[in-house]
């Protein structure tokens, strides 16, 4: 599973700072899911190539209204969730009732809870472990959000913790222990566009066997299942079978559960409501899908009780909005009535072979070297870019590792080029592709 860290503390002591610079390189896919999340923001990000989730939770105040009321709600939510607490506080400003009244709070929850002492540039150390060490929590790591300061050894005391090792349980003490089998499908979607219809109908199809042994993460259930003698575990976001917890009530839908299924899936099925049509949040949602690198299919729900007219217009409408997703194939279904929801399959499992594809090297370097002849590189400062040869360098998605001179010079629209190239004589369909480049000058 990949952890989820989530940042906390008081107003001003550095969180957005620390969340820009931990996505900096990836903000593209920072999603502020408005409406749903109000001032919380959630990145992906990694650390020694390994993906992990940071949320900025935003609304903690700590000092005007009580604990209590400070903490109800979605921050308090984002905390329950968390893997990790990274504790924010201001080196300059001290220490306050605030910090007192969030350490506290986060004294008593079992959860990683890493203090981290922020704006340490021109602070004076040994002050500041004296200060902060008063709170509870341990010595305070320093760091500098802002100039980058000692951000690696953080992740590195916070990420390589071996308190990490320990096997989660459930509320009963029941070890949570995930076995997935086959191609892992994750169904995800805003709330209320059928995700809980659609998972009981994709388990209810004909000649499905679901096995006993569903595993829980978190909040999240993994269903393995054998349909037409072949296996897929179902992550399901939706909680068709979940038990209370305490932030159910708060909210259904959750961002980070959306985020790790969509990082634990083989292949997504993105469920949208055609009346709704394509709303923002269902843009964020998909742009994660697409950062991640994750197979696609999308399924148009409630395609039931629509007139003609009115299905014309909005397949329209979705094409032209989903235009950044072409490689997705697009279905229209009803999880209500299960109609389209056997075809869903057959997306499911052509993007996961496309996905999973084995090709060796020399294939690779054959459609490299007919595509260069049948459409040259540009010259870049009087020499031709040369792209030599290919290999297949790792799969869900599938990426092309093209080795050339110049390459740092290739210009997008040619990548494209390749990208396409691969994609129709591979005839790879349902997944994202991903053309990267070795080589010097
Ligand atoms: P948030 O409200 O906790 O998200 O705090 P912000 O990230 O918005 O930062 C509040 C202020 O502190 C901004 O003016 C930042 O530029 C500043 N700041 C953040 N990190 C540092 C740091 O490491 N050193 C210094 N000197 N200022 C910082
Ligand atoms: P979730 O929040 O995404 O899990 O959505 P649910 O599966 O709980 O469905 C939300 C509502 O939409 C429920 O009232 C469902 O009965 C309804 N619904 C789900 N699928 C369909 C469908 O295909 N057609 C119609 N007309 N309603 C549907």
């Amino acid at each position: 599973m990949v952890p989820v860290i989530a940042l906390v503390g008081r107003p001003n002591v550095g969180k957005s700072t620390l969340f820009n610079r931990l996505t900096k390189s990836r903000d593209a896919i920072v999603a502020d899911v408005s409406g749903l999340t109000r001032d919380r923001q959630y990145g992906e990000a990694s650390w020694q190539g390994k993906p992990y989730i940071v949320v900025d939770t935003g609304g903690i105040t700590g000092e005007e209204a009580g604990l209590d009321m400070i903490m109800a709600g979605q921050s308090l939510q984002a905390i329950e969730e968390a893997d990790a607490v990274l504790f924010l506080v201001d080196s300059r400003a001290g220490r306050t009732a605030g910090d007192e009244l969030i350490a506290e709070h986060l004294r008593k929850r079992n959860k990683h809870t890493y203090l981290i002492a922020n704006k340490i540039d021109g602070a004076d150390p040994d002050a500041i472990l004296g200060e902060f060490s008063k709170l509870g929590l341990g010595a305070p790591i320093g760091i500098s959000a802002s100039h980058g300061r000692n951000i690696n050894p953080m992740l590195d005391a916070v990420l390589n913790d071996e308190a990490w090792d320990q096997v989660a349980t459930d509320e009963d003490g029941v070890p949570l222990v995930v076995e997935a089998i086959g191609t892992k499908i994750a169904v995800i979607g805003r709330p209320n566009v059928g995700k809980s219809t659609l998972v009981n109908r994709m388990l209810g199809e004909d000649r499905v066997v679901v096995f006993d042994q569903a595993g829980t993460t978190r909040d999240s259930i993994y269903i393995p299942y054998e349909r037409h003698d072949k296996p897929y575990t179902l992550i399901d976001t939706a909680g068709v079978r979940r038990r209370g917890k305490v932030f159910e009530a708060i909210e259904k839908f959750s961002v980070i559960k959306t985020l790790q299924a969509i990082q634990d899936a083989n292949v997504v099925i993105f469920v949208v409501d055609a009346r709704e049509g394509i709303v923002e949040q269902d843009l964020h949602l998909l742009g994660f899908v697409l950062e991640a690198g994750r197979a696609l299919v999308i399924a148009v729900n409630k395609w039931d009780g629509m007139e003609n007219e009115e299905k014309e217009f909005v397949k329209t409408e979705l094409q032209r909005r989903l235009i950044f997703a072409q490689f997705a194939d697009l279905h229209f279904i009803s999880a209500l009535h299960g109609s389209g929801v056997g075809l869903l399959y057959k997306s499911v499992d052509k993007a996961f072979e496309s996905a999973m594809t084995k090709i060796p090297t020399r294939r690779m370097t054959e459609i490299l070297e007919d595509a260069v002849t049948e459409h040259q590189p540009p010259m870049v400062n009087g020499r031709r870019i040369k792209l030599r040869y290919a290999h297949l360098g790792g799969s869900n998605p599938p990426i092309i590792i093209v080795h050339g001179n110049q390459v740092d010079s290739v210009p997008r629209s040619y990548t494209r080029y390749l990208e396409n190239t691969y994609r129709k004589v591979l005839k790879l369909a349902g997944t994202p592709i991903r053309v990267e480049y070795k080589g010097g000058d």
